[in-house]
């Protein structure tokens, strides 16, 4: 589902560049990451060195890439954008590390789906600043070492638990974004509804924060049809435009996009609560497993929708609550 699946789309770069805070400043929300990234960046900035490498670690959408963006812009060093899926082999990422120049920040997404020798490639790299390239094969092969120039990495991962315990530790700090709250989320509206020239009543933009997911990205999308929805019945007040259009676009009142739904209703309706593990879960909805993982689960947990038990997923009381309300199937095609 295009609209409330918290990855970018294509379309949605272009928007997404433009709304992107450029410094620690302007980057609403997540008191503690900001502190804790203050810190690092300004002891770095006093020694005049590369800041230590850098993981950020939370489900999409919390503005990881635009941490990293920022991590550059605020220790004036240029940055490179890549990630996991397209590092396949190690040469993948020589590629990419020996074309580095000094200080510069090089940005991994999704740095746990990397391939497993990128991986071990990496090691070396972070600690070292070296890597060893393979020439040949079989009895003939040698290594030949390669210096690199300085840099910091800075991975974004939505599965930090995927991590091998060796790469995590080479980083030397780990940033756990975590769901905004909705105070935070109306903050997140506000500025991208002043940057796109809207003028939209804080009523309504509070009600469009509740029902954000937490998620910056999902706010500043549903902003989007929320402003179509308006330019298209004009005279509403915009309270009622937000409501409507969330309507039209299937976000209830909690904030529950279909898929949400889809997994609470399987586990309400379908296995009588739980416990069910989370491949049965997958197939009965027809997502995939990693979808439901990192994206959906996160989610419900926090909210106190749905608990994860040794012997699978259940849902909580207010989850079977929440599911008795809603009784019809969610269509997910
Ligand atoms: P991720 O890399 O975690 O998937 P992004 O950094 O791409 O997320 O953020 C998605 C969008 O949400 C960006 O366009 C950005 O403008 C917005 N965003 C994310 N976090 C914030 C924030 N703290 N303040 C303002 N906007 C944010």
């Amino acid at each position: 589902d295009p609209l409330l699946d918290p990855g970018a789309t294509a379309d949605e770069l272009a928007f997404e560049g433009a709304l992107r805070p450029a410094s620690l400043a302007e980057f609403v929300g997540q008191p503690k990451v900001k502190g804790q990234l203050e810190v690092l960046l300004h002891a770095a900035r006093l020694q005049d060195r590369a800041p230590d490498h850098i993981l950020l670690a939370g489900p999409p959408g919390l503005g990881k890439t635009t941490l990293a963006s920022i991590i550059g812009a605020e220790t004036g060093r240029p940055i490179r954008y890549s990630s996991g899926p397209a590092i396949q082999h190690a040469g993948d990422l020589a590629a990419v590390l020996s074309a580095l120049v000094p200080g510069e920040v090089l940005f991994i997404d999704e740095i746990h789906r990397m391939s497993r020798a990128a991986e071990e490639m990496l090691y070396l790299a972070m600690e070292d600043f070296r890597i060893d390239i393979m020439v040949g094969k079989g009895a003939g092969a040698s290594s030949i070492p390669l210096e690199l120039a300085p840099f910091t990495l800075v991975g974004a991962t939505t599965r930090s638990g995927m991590l091998p315990a060796p790469l995590r530790d080479r980083f030397g700090f780990t940033a756990h974004l975590e769901f905004y709250v909705a105070d935070d989320l109306e903050r997140v509206l506000a500025r991208s509804a002043r940057l796109l020239g809207l003028e939209i009543e804080p009523a309504a933009l509070g009600e469009l924060a509740s029902r954000s997911r937490g998620t910056p990205r999902i706010a500043n999308r549903l902003l989007r049809r929320v402003r179509d929805w308006l330019l298209v019945h004009a005279g509403s007040s915009d309270l009622e435009g937000v409501r409507a259009a969330l309507e039209l676009y299937d976000v209830d009142e909690a904030g529950l996009d279909r898929i949400d739904r889809a997994v609470l209703h399987a586990i309400a309706h379908r296995f009588g609560g739980g416990p069910v593990g989370l491949s049965t879960l997958a197939a009965a909805i027809g997502e995939e497993a990693d979808t439901i993982e990192s994206v959906v689960e996160p989610f419900l947990v926090r909210e106190g929708l749905i608990g994860r038990t040794p012997r699978g997923r259940v849902a909580t009381p207010a989850g079977m609550r929440h599911a008795r309300a809603d009784m019809r199937e969610p269509t997910l095609d």
